[in-house]
């Protein structure tokens, strides 16, 4: 009788699965701040090999994590004792259709890989989440990701044609119907392949960069700039991120433009504005401040909730000119995530603009979208064998 491993083994090759300890700490966790155990980490290669691991893991009563790039802020990698599929050596960029603007790739493709050989055809896929450099497509199809550039393209939903998803009934879906799987953090199957659109690369861009001093000055200047046809990006970082970058005591309001019109036009310039954005995370990272949270706030209240987070001493930058706020928070601050929760949910916001639900924010979703996900996870992943007890509780497996 062989055992899981073994049996594994016979599908993907003794070197595309491992138990090593080295493996198993570095999949206990992903880009939040938890973490869980591994069992086994697989690499498959294909979907026949996909195909025949589900089947295995069916019919042994094994769970399955699938895995992009890991980058996830809330936990939706998190092994519970479960076999973790790493997507990342499923990345060929299958067909690019210049005429019609798509692309075929499969789900370890990462945003740069994708756009880099793009660029001869002036062509982009255009969602830039700010870990573009290492987030796969897989991943943000899972999670419906946005970033920087969501004021002017919108989401991950917003570009897909077709994607083909192999659930936990043991069936492979190639369908347009992206409403069920973008979005579903990997709890219904592993998507083995997607058809994105694209559109044309920017021909040029130029920036704007603002320091202000109150919310009610920042968000007059968002609203001055909101709704231009040429925007690209409109962001924010609060003052107390500031002054943790070592900058000054201010709101900086930093505007993106698809042709020459900003302020900042040079190269250099344009690298130094780009720097101290990219620079955010890891600031705040130095000061222990590791939980990124995201919600969004409708336009109506985000002059109030920067006020809010001022008050509360929280940091924060984000995509303002869609919405989404990033405060972040030290691990002993979970009184203050509630809180801040519970002022989302009274302005009508919403608690996840892009990051998604996973482990971290089961508990804010209401009864009304629990049942709706319960509901799609009975019809396609009736043993619960995906992403267990993320975004919803369910009894273990065979439900
Ligand atoms: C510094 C930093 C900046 C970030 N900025 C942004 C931002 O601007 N916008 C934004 O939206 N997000 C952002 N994120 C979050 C994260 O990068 C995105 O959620 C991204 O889409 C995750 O991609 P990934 O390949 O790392 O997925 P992973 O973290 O590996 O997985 C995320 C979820 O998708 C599921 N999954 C992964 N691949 C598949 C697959 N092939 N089939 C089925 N399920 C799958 C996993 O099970 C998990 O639930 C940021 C993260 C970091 C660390």
């Amino acid at each position: 009788m062989f055992n899981i491993k073994e049996k594994m083994e016979r599908i993907v090759g003794k070197t595309n699965v491992s138990d090593s300890r080295l493996d198993k700490l570095s999949y206990s966790t992903d880009a939040s701040s938890k973490s869980g155990h591994p069992l086994l980490i697989i690499w498959p290669t294909d979907r026949e090999e996909i195909k025949n691991i589900i089947k295995t893991a069916l019919n042994n009563k094994y769970d399955l994590v699938p895995r992009g790039a890991g980058t996830g802020l809330c936990g939706g990698c998190i092994p519970d004792e479960s076999i973790v599929i790493d997507l990342s050596r499923m990345n060929h960029i299958l067909k690019i259709n210049p005429k019609k603007r798509t692309v075929i790739v499969e789900p370890g493709v990462t945003v740069n890989e994708l756009n880099n050989a793009l660029k001869k055809y002036n062509l982009i896929f255009p969602i830039k989440p700010a870990s573009h450099k290492i987030a796969t497509i897989g991943g943000m199809i899972a999670t419906n990701a946005a970033g920087m550039h969501a004021i002017k393209y919108g989401k991950t939903k917003n570009w897909i044609e077709e994607i083909e998803i192999i659930t936990g009934e043991d069936k492979t879906y190639n369908t347009m119907n992206i409403k069920s799987f973008c979005g579903s953090e990997g709890i219904f199957g592993i998507i083995t392949q997607a058809t994105l659109e694209l559109t044309d690369l920017p021909k040029e861009h130029s920036y704007f960069h603002f320091k202000l001093n109150t919310p009610k000055e920042l968000i007059d200047k968002v609203n001055e700039y909101r709704y231009n046809k040429n925007i690209l990006s409109i962001e924010y970082i609060d003052r107390i991120t500031s002054r943790l970058m070592k900058q000054d005591n201010r709101y900086h309001l930093i505007i993106e433009v698809s042709d020459d019109t900003g302020d900042i036009r040079e190269e250099e310039e344009i690298t130094k504005i780009e720097t101290l954005r990219e620079g955010i995370g890891a600031s705040l990272g130095k000061e222990k401040f590791i939980i990124f949270e995201d919600p969004w706030i409708p336009p109506k209240y985000q002059e109030y909730f920067l006020e809010w987070l001022d008050k509360m001493r929280i940091p924060s930058f984000g995509h303002i000119g869609y919405g989404i706020f990033h405060p972040r928070f030290r691990k002993n601050h979970a009184e203050k995530i509630k809180k801040m929760f519970i002022l989302v949910k009274k302005v009508g916001g919403t608690v996840s603009g892009e990051h998604g639900i996973g482990l971290s924010k089961k508990e804010y979703l209401s009864e009304k979208e629990k049942t709706k996900i319960r509901k799609l996870k009975k019809r396609y992943d009736p043993k619960n064998i995906f992403n267990r007890n993320k975004i919803i509780d369910m009894q273990p497996r065979g439900i």
